[in-house]
């Protein structure tokens, strides 16, 4: 494969090392939400462009993406950053014990400041390879906004942004060493406004129509449509405006939130036009109307085989992250917050503790759908896509917690993001080095999309927005 010695890879991601740990510190403390990541952005880009990276801001017109490239021509290699932040999961770093500064304040509750550090740490060991003459080929590290909520990806995608790399690799901090292989479900976020009109409920009440009855028979008609929807949908809600505090006024507003969700965005579309009919039948029902204000969308992920071969590779040549004794401590409290860590099935016979040592066994079998979803299906949509977990935090810990803000602005965290940029880098050497693993890949992608093109589930008009709740 490659001539370039992994070695100079490794070395140069440990050489970096306390500049992406200080960096990915920065972006923990800035815990910035969906669209509004201007300072953990700028960190990034900044980074990078002092790298001698050419750096691209307002990306897809997006005012916290960008795009940061080293490299001239082809074959080019995508890696993909997040840095955005979760409300209400704020915490104290490598606490062990639920004791957060501020309950209402956001935190990396999924680990985004690792995410984007770890690839940017392998962005930086290739494109010194490429600067050494050791590595052919280009690396665009793209700053992607709102995963959580946002879907930037989509709107870059629907820019066709990623269409200028060949291929893309990504990680995710987990709590296991694995090549993620499974697809993930598409959905479709969706306003649904009532307006009715205000009025004394007591003095009046045949005067006022209630957009709050409006939300409230909305939800019970999608109550009763999960019982005729496949196991394999999902639909979620909340309620972001009630209309109001005071019972004894008639609710002139209220909206709801909702996040439908399917195997396939095919499939997604059908159930919103569903849903779309239950809110307007509950808008005639009480005589309000009903605004379908369409905020995001994401494709789901289309798995890469001929990748995922390359990543597992690699991940067995970096190995797992080497943990101290303090870090194994720390892990074993904080598994203690959510009842302790259970051995997994994948562990090899033996094993015991909160953080995975080992690698889980690769099963080239292409899985299922995993229940969430992530922007990264609408990358894999449009060019050949791979991804890696890394164990940056313990067993069994739940995503989106306090449990991970904590552990993701720790050293267990900082272990696995290093681990992650290692493998990162050392994969994308040997693909960028093989012509033939660049086609395989995208035979793969065509195969499995049946020659179709890809389309962003995002319509035109509908920009990137914060959404604002009262
Ligand atoms: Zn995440």
């Amino acid at each position: 494969m490659v001539v370039l010695d992994k070695v100079f890879l490794f070395d140069t991601v440990d050489s970096l090392s306390s500049d992406l740990i200080s960096l990915s510190r920065r972006i923990w403390e800035y815990a910035e939400t969906a669209f509004d990541e201007h300072k953990s952005a700028e960190a990034l880009a900044s980074f990078l462009e002092a790298e001698g990276f050419n750096v691209t801001r307002n990306a897809a017109n997006i005012s916290t993406a960008f795009t940061a490239a080293y490299g001239e021509g082809s074959p080019c290699c995508a890696l993909l950053g997040e840095y955005d932040a979760l409300s209400g999961l704020g915490h104290r770093a490598g606490e062990a014990k639920y004791s957060p500064p501020d309950s209402s304040a956001p935190g990396h509750g999924c680990g985004h400041n690792l995410l984007g550090v770890g690839s940017l740490g392998a962005a930086v060991a290739l494109k010194r390879a490429i600067e050494k003459g050791l590595l052919r080929g280009k690396i665009i590290y793209f700053g992607c906004p709102a995963e959580e909520g946002g879907s930037g990806k989509t709107f870059m995608a629907r820019e066709k942004l990623f269409a200028k790399a060949d291929f893309a690799l990504d990680w995710h901090p987990g709590n296991a060493n694995s090549v993620a292989l499974d697809s993930s479900l598409a959905n479709y976020q969706i306003m649904y406004r009532f307006r009715g009109i205000s009025s004394h409920a007591g003095g009046a009440p045949e005067k006022g129509r209630s957009a709050l009855d409006g939300v409230e028979l909305m939800n019970i008609g999608v109550q009763f449509l999960r019982e005729h929807i496949p196991t394999t949908h999902r639909i979620h809600y909340a309620i972001t405006d009630t209309g109001g505090f005071s019972p004894n006024v008639v609710q002139s507003n209220a909206e709801v939130l909702y996040l439908m969700r399917a195997p396939t965005i095919e499939e997604v579309e059908a159930l919103y036009e569903r849903v779309n009919r239950i809110a307007h039948g509950a808008a005639l029902m009480t005589d309000t109307t009903v605004e379908v204000d369409f905020v995001k969308a994401c494709s789901q992920v289309i798995p890469n085989r001929a990748l995922a071969d390359i990543l597992y590779k690699n991940l067995e040549l970096v190995g797992p992250p080497v943990f101290e004794d303090a870090d194994h401590a720390f892990a074993d409290s904080l598994a203690e917050s959510y009842g302790g860590s259970v051995v997994p099935e994948s562990a090899p016979e033996g094993f015991s503790g909160s953080l995975a040592t080992y690698l889980n066994p690769y099963t080239p079998e292409i899985e299922g759908a995993s229940g969430g979803s992530t922007d990264v299906g609408d990358v894999s949509g449009m060019i050949p896509t791979a991804r890696i977990y890394i164990a940056s935090a313990p067993i069994g810990i739940p995503s989106h917690s306090w449990q991970m803000t904590s552990c993701s602005g720790s050293s267990v965290g900082f272990k696995g993001m290093i681990c992650a940029a290692k493998v990162l880098a050392s994969a994308a050497a040997d693909i960028l080095e093989s012509d033939e693993i660049i086609t395989k890949a995208k035979e793969e992608l065509s195969c499995r999309r049946n020659g179709s093109e890809y389309i962003c589930p995002i319509p035109e008009g509908i920009v990137p927005r914060v959404l604002k709740f009262r």
